[in-house]
Formats: C-alpha cells, sequence, structure tokens
C-alpha cells in the first residue's frame, strides 16, 4: 500500500487544475500585455483567474496580486508592511517564532536594516493568542505578521482576534495563510486581515504560482521590477497556465471543503488515536485548534530521520517537520519555539493527509508507524538508558 501523507509540503495536481491549465500552453499561449487577440484571451483567462482568486477568501480582485508562491507573496507583504511604518517613523514588527522562514529570514533581513522584531513566543499548545499580540504593540509598531496555520504541527492560531487587536490599534496585519487557504474558511473581511499570502501548491495547484492580497488602499511595495503587469507592483510575464490552475483547484477546494473537512476529520482523529497508543509519544500542538489534515507526534529515543528512511521502505512518504530544514539535523525551531526538549524535538513526524485518503491507509500508518517505533527502540542505546532509569523519560 502507498500513503502519500506530506501534503502540507506539497500536493498533487488536481485533475482539474490540470484540464484547466493544458489549453494554456499550446492553445491559450498569448502574452496577456498584448493588444492581440491571443493577448487578450490570455488577459481574460487571468482577469477570471483573479476573481476567483478574490472570491474564495471574500477579497476584491483588485485586491490580488499573482505571485510565484507563498514565498515571495510572504517577501513582498512584509516588505510593504515594513516600508509604510519606515515612512511614518515606525520600525517595529511583531511576528512569532514559528513563522515559516519564509516569513523569518524576511525578518532577519529587516533587522539588519535597523528594525527592531519581536518574535512572540508560542505557548506549548503551539498557539499564540491576541492578548500576546495586544501586550507587544507600541507606539512604533508598523506591522504584525501571524501565520494563520503552522505548518509543522497544524495549529490554528485566532486570526480574527488578532486582526481585530491589529485594527483598533492601527497596526497593519499580515498573515501566512499558506496552509489555510483551501482548507479551512478564510475571510479576509471578517478576520480583519490587511495583507495575507497563500501558494497553490499546496492546494493540488502547480509549484511556482501563489498570490498576495493586500486591502485597498494600502501602497505596495516592489520586490520585483519590470513591466507593468499586477499593476505595476509585480513584474514579469504573468504565469497564465499556473495561475488559471490555481484558480480552478481553489473552486474546486471550495466545492468540496465542508465534505472533505468531515472526512480529514475523521481520519486525522483515528490516526492520532492510533498513534497515541505508543508508549511516550507525545501529539505535538492543541488537539482541537488543529487544521483537518496535519498531525504532528514525538516519539521519545527516535531520531526523526531514520523513521522516515523506514516508512519509506513501508510505502509512507511522510516528513519530520517542514521540507525546508529537514536534511539539515537541527530540531524544528517550530518544536523548539514550543518549549520541547532538543532531544525530543528530534523524534518528530508530521503526517499531512489529502482529502482521498481511506480508512485503510489510516491503518497502514498506524500499523507502521508503531512497528517502526518499536524497532528502532530496540537497537538504541538511548531508548535503553531511558528504559534502565539512566536517562529520565521526557515524555
Ligand atoms: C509552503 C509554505 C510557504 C512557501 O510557499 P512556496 O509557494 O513554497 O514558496 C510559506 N509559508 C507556509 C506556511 C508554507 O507552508
Amino acid at each position: 500500500m502507498y500513503v502519500y501523507a506530506d501534503n502540507a509540503a506539497t500536493t498533487q495536481v488536481s485533475q482539474r487544475a490540470l484540464e484547466a491549465m493544458l489549453p494554456c500552453f499550446r492553445e491559450f499561449y498569448g502574452n496577456a500585455s498584448s493588444l492581440h487577440t491571443p493577448g487578450q484571451k490570455a488577459a481574460e483567462l487571468l482577469q477570471q483567474a483573479r476573481e476567483d482568486v478574490a472570491a474564495a477568501i471574500h477579497a476584491d480582485h483588485k485586491e490580488i496580486y499573482f505571485t510565484s508562491g507563498g514565498s515571495e507573496a510572504d517577501n513582498q507583504a512584509i516588505l510593504t508592511g515594513a516600508q509604510i511604518g519606515a515612512r511614518k517613523g515606525k520600525k517595529h514588527i511583531i511576528s512569532t517564532a514559528f513563522e515559516h522562514h519564509a516569513v523569518l529570514h524576511t525578518l532577519d533581513r529587516l533587522k539588519k536594516q535597523g528594525y527592531d522584531i519581536t518574535l512572540l513566543d508560542v505557548h506549548e499548545n503551539g498557539v499564540v493568542t491576541a492578548e500576546d499580540v495586544a501586550a507587544a504593540i507600541r507606539e512604533d509598531t508598523a506591522l504584525v505578521t501571524v501565520m494563520f496555520v503552522n505548518n509543522e504541527i497544524g495549529t490554528v492560531q485566532p486570526i480574527r482576534e488578532i486582526g481585530a487587536v491589529c485594527r483598533e490599534k492601527g497596526v497593519l496585519f499580515h498573515t501566512d495563510a499558506v496552509q489555510a487557504v483551501g482548507h479551512i474558511p478564510v475571510d479576509v473581511q471578517d478576520m480583519n486581515i490587511d495583507m495575507l499570502s497563500l501558494s497553490g501548491h499546496k492546494f493540488h495547484a502547480p509549484k511556482g504560482v501563489g498570490a498576495m492580497y493586500v486591502r485597498k488602499g494600502i501602497p505596495v511595495s516592489i520586490l520585483i521590477e519590470g513591466g507593468q503587469q499586477e499593476r505595476g507592483k509585480r513584474g514579469g510575464t504573468e504565469n497564465i497556465p499556473g495561475i488559471v490552475g490555481m484558480a480552478a483547484a481553489l473552486n474546486e477546494a471550495l466545492e468540496t471543503q465542508e465534505a472533505d473537512m468531515t472526512h480529514l476529520s475523521a481520519m486525522r482523529d483515528r490516526l492520532i488515536e492510533g498513534l497515541s497508543k505508543i508508549p511516550h509519544s507525545r501529539l505535538n500542538g492543541d488537539r482541537e485548534k488543529r487544521v483537518p489534515g496535519t498531525v504532528n507526534f514525538c516519539f521519545e529515543g527516535i531520531e526523526g530521520e531514520s523513521l522516515l528512511l523506514l516508512l519509506d521502505d513501508k510505502g509512507i512518504a511522510a516528513s519530520s517537520g517542514s521540507a525546508c530544514t529537514s536534511g539539515s539535523l537541527d530540531p524544528s525551531h517550530v518544536l523548539l519555539a514550543l518549549g520541547l526538549p532538543h532531544e525530543v524535538a528530534h523524534g518528530s513526524l508530521r503526517l499531512s493527509l489529502s482529502a482521498d485518503v481511506t480508512a485503510e491507509q489510516i491503518d497502514h500508518i498506524i500499523a507502521s508507524v508503531t512497528e517502526v517505533v518499536e524497532y528502532l527502540r530496540n537497537m538504541s542505546p538511548v531508548w535503553d538508558e531511558l528504559e534502565r532509569g539512566v536517562l529520565p523519560h521526557q515524555i
């Protein structure tokens, strides 16, 4: 049996997205900036996609800027907030310690340019609160950027409440909603969101396409200079196939969202119940405040990498956390932000499901993880010391 359980890293392009894209390669291949008929056809497809993406998050089509993905949207939105602040003499930015590196590294760069960055601690359940944000806001705060759903542990942040605090204090609010859009309801009006990042390949569209939403009236900073595409705010000939595929995938995700959320939540709960029976295991992040499809576990005495390789042999594609940091031996910054000890954070496993997952696949994951954890523990000197009481159990 084969199970792809790494959908938080990337997803398979859906049939519907693929079919929407195919004509854009050889039939509708015009440049959307050209005045001739093929160009105007491309411009029409672009406009329809813009309206679809806007509608999906309750925005206006004039508030959508297509980008090369979530990372670019994060970079540009944060730069926008930073530059607006700087013009008013405000150079303080608030974020959290468990953001995606597209946010954290952009903030590192701004810090070198003289911005003051506050990274909020995350509570042990993987959530930051609106009160945490309110307490950190100062006279010179320009921007708050808090992710909607954490990509490693799947916890959902109280975005509406955080947005309300920012609105009340007159501070711009950006959210990296890459793991939220397409998966759970997102409404930029109702949730008081000024700027938002989304990425196609996390909801069954292709890689290399995303979007930034910026509320009307907020002056957007330019990250990529070029032509007049995206109202002059993002140069470069538009990726029409990718953008059309993204809109199709998003339309599809919204149509099936309610049913998908119900099914995925049931599958996730079955998975959590099964994995919790493994001795000295721990679910990372709040049991309730999480997206339907993602779970993250720690197993004491286990190296994340060995676990992944043995699961791969059993036909299960999983992750030890972020795709961007697995490959390095450092424990996840997300798990460390929750306050987990280094040796525990090393043994983490992220399983992120797609809506077509079956109960049989979940049971295969549970049986395989249980078997592999036991096998690895049996040959681990660390586990031996834990069992003999030489080292204290942490979980
Ligand atoms: C995947 C991801 C990104 C980056 O998106 P890309 O389209 O791969 O650049 C940013 N933030 C979060 C939370 C993600 O999961």
